[in-house]
């Protein structure tokens, strides 16, 4: 039998057209996403990409891959539930700040308890933009992007600090006018055994006038000798960070190194992996020690009906099942 071809970008590329803002930072996500999902060499049917409620809820529509595309803040529950239905699927979460720490931020928070094996896109652009660029919960106090009539009343969410602090295993941040630089954070999201969690800072043009790409690549702030313009982004790797919990014992040191570098904002903002910790189970694992079978047959992949398409449940059984 003759060997497949690799898998390219392009086999990820829907016909769906992609109506997003000229000049949106969603479009790289998606370029991204497709070259992480080639190079990874996992086959479309065996990703599933689930969504909330915003502009970057309709990335499934434009990836070839099983997707869902859910409702507004409930994307992790969905998520979490087709992996722990069919842990042999590739999950990956893709939602704006809006979605994951306004009405989602119960689930964004629970979910890091959990552990389960699937990486969290976050789309961070510090608006609403689906309704008209309302402030999100990860605006600044006191910014005023031009969709706003005064500065922002509330002080914002830090996700990087939260993500730490609930339990993700995998926390990274990412800009989306650095495709590779994302790509990268992908696979290697997607990579980790756990709950992987990356914050990507994504220009809005139509309502955030203040994180533009100008202002991330420091337009406004020219080195004074050269006069030249640099980035307000770094990487962490450099200088050396090491993101790595390299025994249990380390776990303490490494989310407060990691909550530290992640309070740097305005002339240097950091982009790499934040926090890196293998030694906790997944849900999975744990699910798995508990009963047996579950990897062999877990739920997603026990037959619901005949070949007529029949039921093949048996309520009266079901019932019985649930008497104490
Ligand atoms: Fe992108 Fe903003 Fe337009 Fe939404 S409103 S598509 S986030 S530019």
């Amino acid at each position: 039998m003759a060997a497949s071809a690799p898998l390219t970008a392009k086999d990820f590329k829907s016909d769906v057209h992609i109506d997003w803002c000229p000049g949106c930072g969603d479009f790289a996500i998606v370029t991204a996403m497709q070259m992480a999902m080639a190079e990874l060499g996992i086959p479309q049917h065996k990703y599933a990409v689930v969504s909330g409620v915003g502009c970057s809820a309709k990335t499934p529509h434009y990836l070839k891959a099983y997707g869902a595309h859910t409702i507004h803040g409930r994307l992790m529950p969905y998520a979490i539930g087709v992996k722990l239905s069919n842990p042999d699927l590739t999950v990956i979460g893709v939602g704006g700040d809006g979605d994951g720490l306004g009405i989602g931020a119960g689930h964004f928070v629970n979910a890091g308890r959990r552990n389960v094996d699937l990486t969290y896109l976050f789309f961070n652009n510090g608006v609403y933009g689906l309704t008209k660029g309302q402030a999100s919960p990860t605006l600044k106090l006191g910014a005023k992007p031009k969709s706003l009539p005064s500065p922002n009343i509330n002080e914002g969410i830090n996700p990087i600090w939260l993500a730490v602090a609930s339990g993700y295993t995998w926390v990274a941040r990412t800009y989306s006018f650095d495709v590779k630089h994302m790509k990268e954070m992908i696979v290697r999201g997607i990579r980790h055994n756990g709950l992987a969690f990356i914050d990507i800072l994504q220009p809005c043009p139509t309502y955030n006038d203040l994180n533009t790409k100008d202002w991330y690549s420091a337009k406004d702030v020219k080195d004074t000798n050269s006069g030249v313009a640099g980035s307000r982004l770094y990487r962490l790797e450099s200088p050396a960070y090491d993101a790595v919990v390299h025994k249990p014992e380390e776990k303490e040191a490494k989310m407060l190194q990691a909550i530290q570098r992640g309070a740097e904002w305005g002339d240097r903002i950091p982009i790499g992996v934040f926090y890196e910790n293998t030694y906790v189970p997944t849900f999975e694992e744990r699910i798995a020690g508990r009963n047996e079978s579950y990897r062999a047959h877990p739920p997603g992949r026990q037959r619901l009906a005949d070949d007529e398409g029949r039921s093949m449940l048996k309520f009266e059984d079901f019932v019985q099942g649930l008497k104490l």
